[in-house]
């Protein structure tokens, strides 16, 4: 008889360990997506770093395999507790199991908690998130609808920050800040960029390169130092108070357009999660493997795995191949080979 994995989560994450479990042929696995439609955070990106892939493609493939597989899928409902063998839906529903595999990602950090930056209340102070829906509508404008001439990137909002008990780096931010001010020079060639960070992480394959050519070839400014205040200016752009480290010169400029790069913060509900099924958080929050060498895919409760960025933030490589890891370590454990 076909073992049954439960799977929390029908992003990226949850799709390819479904899809890797399937072929076992020995395990059925059903993805439980309180969405109406798979594919988690990334529906909403436009294209993605750092080769420019549309966001759809990727997930166009994703989804067809899925479907092609015959994967049990249950969209909109939420999973409210689960143990390893169980897991209770909000809709009252249980699905019983022999294991499940934990794929529920992350929340992007909410901006209006940087008060700082006057992040909805402010006309042209968008988010990173905002960004990406306007490159996919295929409108991006300053408010009043006009050509941005002069924009500001500001990385770490909402990340390496104590006082919204944010400590974590969010990994992902620097290298789409280069990504999305390179979309903004595409669009806009006699536009000038500025991006301003604390330190640049180009942790992955291809991102230095990225880094290094938004530099030479776009002409985008990197300066260091963080954005201390944004103010609104009477003509509806954006005035920002900052200092230049590198050369310690405090520095005063009137932008289009801000665009805050948001952190990836660890989802509320980890903690009941963690309570229910005798689980344990990171200090960030986010769930805490194992061991992070030798079992970053599994819980420290027998029966419960991990797959993406419901551990800590994590590029979309990275996810698809903790979905392969998980799944072969749900295999092992279910004794199907
Ligand atoms: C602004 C931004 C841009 C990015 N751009 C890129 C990029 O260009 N390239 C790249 O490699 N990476 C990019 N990333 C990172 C990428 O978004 C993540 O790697 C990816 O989303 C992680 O996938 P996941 O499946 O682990 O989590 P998610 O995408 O968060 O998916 C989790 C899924 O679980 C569902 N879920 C959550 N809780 C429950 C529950 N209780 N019951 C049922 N369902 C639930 C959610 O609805 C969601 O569908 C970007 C991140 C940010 C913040
Ligand atoms: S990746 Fe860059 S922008 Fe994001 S938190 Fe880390 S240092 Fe800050």
């Amino acid at each position: 008889m076909k073992k049954r994995v439960a799977i929390i989560g029908g992003g990226v994450a949850g799709m390819q360990t479904a899809l890797r479990l399937k072929r076992t042929g020995g395990i059925e696995p059903v993805i439980i997506e309180r969405e109406e439609e798979l594919g988690g955070k990334v529906r909403n990106w436009h294209v993605l770093f750092p080769t420019f892939t549309p966001a759809g493609e990727v997930l166009g493939a994703l989804r067809s395999e899925v479907a092609a597989a015959g994967i049990e899928v249950l969209t909109g409902e939420e999973a409210e507790e689960f143990t390893d063998r169980s897991v209770k839906l909000r809709s009252e529903r249980t699905i019983e199991c022999d294991a499940v595999a934990l794929c529920s990602g992350f929340t992007l950090f909410d901006a209006t908690l940087k008060e700082e930056y006057g992040y909805g209340i402010y006309d042209n102070v968008y988010t990173s998130a905002d960004l990406e829906r306007m490159f996919s509508e295929g409108r991006v404008a300053m408010a009043d609808g006009s050509a941005p001439r002069r924009i500001a990137f500001l990385h770490c909002v909402g990340s390496r920050d104590e006082k919204v008990c944010q400590r974590h780096c969010s990994k992902v931010c620097c290298i789409t800040g280069v990504k999305q001010a390179i979309e903004m020079k595409r669009l806009f060639p006699t536009a000038d960029v500025f991006n301003f960070y604390m330190d640049i992480r180009m942790f992955g394959p291809g991102y230095e390169e990225l880094y290094r050519e938004a530099q030479q070839r776009y002409n985008i400014h990197f300066v260091r130092g963080r954005i201390s205040e944004a103010s609104p200016m009477m003509d509806g752009r954006v005035q920002i108070k900052s200092e230049d480290t590198l050369t310690g010169r405090p520095l005063r400029m009137s932008v289009d357009m801000l665009v805050l790069l948001i952190g990836m913060r660890a989802n509320d509900e980890n903690g009941r999660f963690a309570d229910k099924a005798g689980l344990t958080l990171a200090q960030s929050g986010f769930m805490q493997s194992r061991d992070l060498f030798l079992g970053n895919t599994e819980s420290p409760r027998p029966g419960i795995f991990y797959a993406g960025a419901v551990t800590a933030p994590k590029s979309i490589g990275e996810t698809l191949n903790e979905g392969f890891t998980a799944a072969d370590r749900i295999a092992e454990y279910l004794g199907v080979k």
